[in-house]
């Protein structure tokens, strides 16, 4: 082979060569891992060095210096290959020969070959001779194939936890809840778009903020305290899972009234915390406000109720009351008594002192009467001037007495008007009580109505029974 490039050094090996066969002898020893030189004038002819069959797990002696024995061992699927290369090299000296192919090891392992070779050429640039050179590539490989394997498990896992990340990030900005991720220092870190709108910043002025500065100046301090406290105490914190409310502070300076839930995130920056938000403000003006509406109800329940004038109950209130009683007192043959009373000569007092003055008469007598009654006891302003009481578990006697204790104190009542003397009123009673032939209340009333008139009839200011009720017995056993 021609030489030109004048290095003494590289003139001398090539005599070397040429004069001393143990340079190549130990050249492909220890270089190489496999030697080939082919005639390619008797194709079948090729010597192979010994290296070349003990890479391939064979003694040379076992082996015949025939092309067959190599072409029997390589790959089938790599051996087009090999023969490609090799056409076209003989036809052009500048397409290298140069492939790695696949052997089968006599153990039936693969062995990675890389495989160069250059034709020797004739005069007429015909190729009649091909030298070659094996380098045995299995490891590399081998390493090659594993790292490709790791390559594929790193790209799955990758794309794995890439789709993990973005349904969890999607989780986190598409979260109904407004959501907060807080370093350890409280600075927020992540925020998602309903947090900017529960506290007027956008994402990007949130993340530049401390999570303390979202909370009213003067829970600020403690916020801040709790937070130490919680970095601190981290899993054991009774802080974690448990949702409470709390002030939180918009950009405006508003105060929210705000569910908190925290949870730890472990991340590789070390533990943060997750706080869930949602604004309560409303929810709880709401709760508020229905509260208000049901205390209003219960007043405007009071109010259908009552006598404004003297704060009694009105009729409506005591008609409803006394059909319960009286069904009671049947059902339980229980006494019951009613009386009526109504003020003697009112008319006349209006016309000398004012509708006003009678109207604190009204309220005066009212206060009296309310002052004797017991619990479970009806005292109701039955209409413009007359009262009713309605008396469960008492007898038609006790019910007189207690008539006549309300006529005493009202009499006693004194009302001072100005440029007057000193005024009294008195009222006139009937009193009546449940019988074994009463249907309903109302016969009550009745005899009770008709008992006062009696009382107006024998001058008044005074208490009368009605004769039905003291004269009957009213239940057998009673
Ligand atoms: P008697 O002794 O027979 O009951 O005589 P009386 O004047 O009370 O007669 P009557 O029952 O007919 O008159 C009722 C009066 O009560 C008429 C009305 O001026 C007065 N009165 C009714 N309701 C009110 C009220 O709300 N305020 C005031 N000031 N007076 C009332
Ligand atoms: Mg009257
Ligand atoms: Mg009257």
């Amino acid at each position: 082979m021609a030489d030109n490039d004048g290095h003494y050094l590289k003139d001398e090996l090539h005599k070397l060569f040429l004069s001393d066969k143990r340079v190549l002898d130990f050249l492909q020893k220890v270089a190489l891992d496999g030697l080939w030189y082919w005639d390619l004038e008797h194709p079948e002819h090729e010597w192979m060095s010994p290296e070349f069959w003990y890479t391939l797990g064979y003694k040379p002696e076992d082996k015949k210096h025939l092309s067959g024995e190599w072409q029997s061992l390589i790959f089938p699927d790599d051996y087009p290959l090999a023969m490609e290369n090799f056409n076209k090299h003989c036809l052009d000296p500048l397409y290298p020969y140069d492939q790695v192919v696949r052997y089968k090891h006599r153990n039936g392992s693969t062995v990675w070959i890389h495989c160069r070779g250059v034709a020797i050429r004739n005069e007429l640039g015909v190729a009649i001779r091909m030298l070659g050179l094996h380098h045995n590539i299995t490891k590399v490989k081998q390493l090659e194939l594993r790292h490709k394997k790791n390559l594929k498990v790193i790209d799955e896992l990758y794309a794995a936890t890439k789709v993990a990340l973005e349904e969890a990030e999607a989780l986190f900005i598409l979260s109904p809840d407004a959501k907060l991720q807080v370093d350890q220092d409280g600075f927020i870190v992540r925020a998602n778009s309903e947090a900017g709108q529960i506290f007027g910043y956008s994402i990007d002025e949130l993340t530049e903020m401390n999570v303390d500065a979202l909370v009213p100046d003067e829970f600020r301090a403690a916020h801040a305290n709790n937070r130490l406290v919680f970095n601190r105490a981290q899993r054991t914190s009774n802080m974690l899972a448990k949702s409470r409310v709390i002030y939180g502070l918009t950009k405006s300076k508003h105060h929210l009234q705000i569910e908190i839930r925290i949870s730890e995130l472990v991340t590789r920056y070390g533990p943060q915390l997750l706080a869930t938000i949602t604004d309560v403000t409303e929810y709880n003006q709401l709760v508020s406000s229905l509260k208000a509406s049901q205390d209003k109800n219960e007043y405007l329940a009071i109010d259908a109720s009552t006598d404004p004038l003297t704060g009694l109950f009105n009729r409506r209130y005591f008609t409803k009351q006394a059909d319960k009683d009286f069904a009671n007192s049947r059902r339980y043959k229980s006494e019951l008594s009613l009386i009526l009373f109504d003020i003697d000569n009112f008319k006349r007092f209006n016309d000398r002192y004012g509708h006003a003055v009678g109207d604190q008469v009204l309220q005066k007598i009212a206060h009296s009467a309310k002052a004797v009654i017991r619990n479970g006891d009806t005292l109701a302003r039955f209409g413009g001037e007359e009262f009713v009481v309605l008396l469960p578990m008492t007898s038609i006697h006790a019910a007189e007495v207690f008539a006549e204790r309300i006529r005493e104190d009202i009499e006693q009542i004194v009302l001072a008007v100005a440029a007057s003397p000193a005024l009294n009123v008195t009222i006139s009673a009937g009193i009546s009580s449940r019988v074994q032939q009463d249907s309903n209340v109302q016969e009550l009333i009745e005899r009770a109505d008709t008992a006062m008139y009696k009382a107006k009839n024998q001058g008044k200011n005074r208490t009368v029974v009605c004769d039905a009720s003291a004269n009957i017995n009213p239940e057998p056993g009673w």
